[in-house]
């Protein structure tokens, strides 16, 4: 069966959906985007996805008429005509289709996008093995809270740890460890205390990353949302982990050279990933 996409309220098949050439996002990167896990015929955490989905158009100025409830609809419906109960979609939302001009066009209506694809949850194998993760300058621009298409700083960094032997890329900016290339990142201190990086323009408030902390706060762990160093880490961590809806909890295991604690999954990645594990099954 070929894989059915959804495209401006009409379901079509994915090797026949296209947009135009003249889309903003094809031409600017001028869209955003969210990857919603479905597990088991449910939607994890749609409202806070499609919330943040939501303040990007409005922190773009990208006008719409969408209904939350509308794209909810389509988004089960979409994964009911692909015979799926499992897997992980994609959103895309771009300006729209305008003649190409820095000036922001008016008058033009948004295009969404939807596709949906298998989602390969981690083993438990891949899970003790943990990942290795590279440093990387993060090169990104200052407006990464807001999730756009412009992915291509991401992409760059990843390859260059993927062709260096690590799995992912760890952005540092002016000294403070921001996020993965695709994942928030938290780190587990000598005291117990887990620790990522406070939201402003630098990250991505990921949901995941709000998740965690809510269910590690419910478990009686202390949590901080604060800056640090990469130093910081590599000196005082005994644990680290990266988030999000398709890693799900990852833990780190290795930064640049350097082993996190003892190099091995510790005990607080594993409760997490259980509490994270329950939460999406239940
Ligand atoms: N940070 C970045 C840069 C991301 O691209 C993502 C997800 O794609 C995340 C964090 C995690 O966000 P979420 O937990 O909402 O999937």
């Amino acid at each position: 069966m070929s894989q059915i996409s959804f495209v401006n309220n009409q379901f079509i098949n994915r090797d026949q959906a296209f947009v135009s050439i003249e889309d903003r996002a094809f031409q600017f990167a001028d869209g955003v985007y969210e990857v919603i896990l479905f597990k088991n015929g449910k939607l994890i955490d749609a409202r806070p996805h499609l919330n943040r989905l939501f303040n990007g158009l409005s922190k773009l100025s990208i006008n719409h008429n969408f209904l939350q409830d509308e794209i909810v609809e389509n988004i089960l419906q979409l994964f009911k005509k692909n015979e799926m109960e499992s897997g992980s979609l994609y959103l895309q939302v771009s300006r729209g289709v305008a003649k190409r001009g820095l000036l922001t066009p008016r008058g033009i209506e948004p295009n969404l996008v939807m596709t949906v694809d298998d989602h390969k949850e981690f083993n438990d194998e891949e899970f003790t093995r943990g990942v290795k993760i590279m440093s990387a300058d993060d090169i990104r621009w200052h407006m990464v809270d807001v999730k756009t298409t412009a992915l291509l700083a991401s992409s760059m960094a990843k390859q260059k740890a993927a062709d260096a032997g690590y799995d992912d890329a760890l952005f540092v900016r002016d000294g403070v460890v921001t996020e993965g290339t695709f994942a928030n990142f938290f780190f587990v201190d000598q005291d117990g205390v887990l620790v990522t990086k406070k939201l402003d323009n630098l990250v991505l408030p990921g949901i995941t990353r709000a998740r965690i902390i809510d269910l590690a706060k419910k478990q009686g762990l202390q949590v901080i949302e604060r800056d640090f160093s990469l130093d910081e880490v590599l000196k005082n961590a005994k644990e680290a982990f990266l988030t999000s809806s398709t890693l799900l909890v990852r833990p780190v295991v290795q930064i640049d050279e350097n082993l996190v604690g003892d190099g091995k999954v510790g005990e607080v990645t594993k409760v997490m990933r259980k509490l994270y594990l329950d939460f999406i099954n239940s």
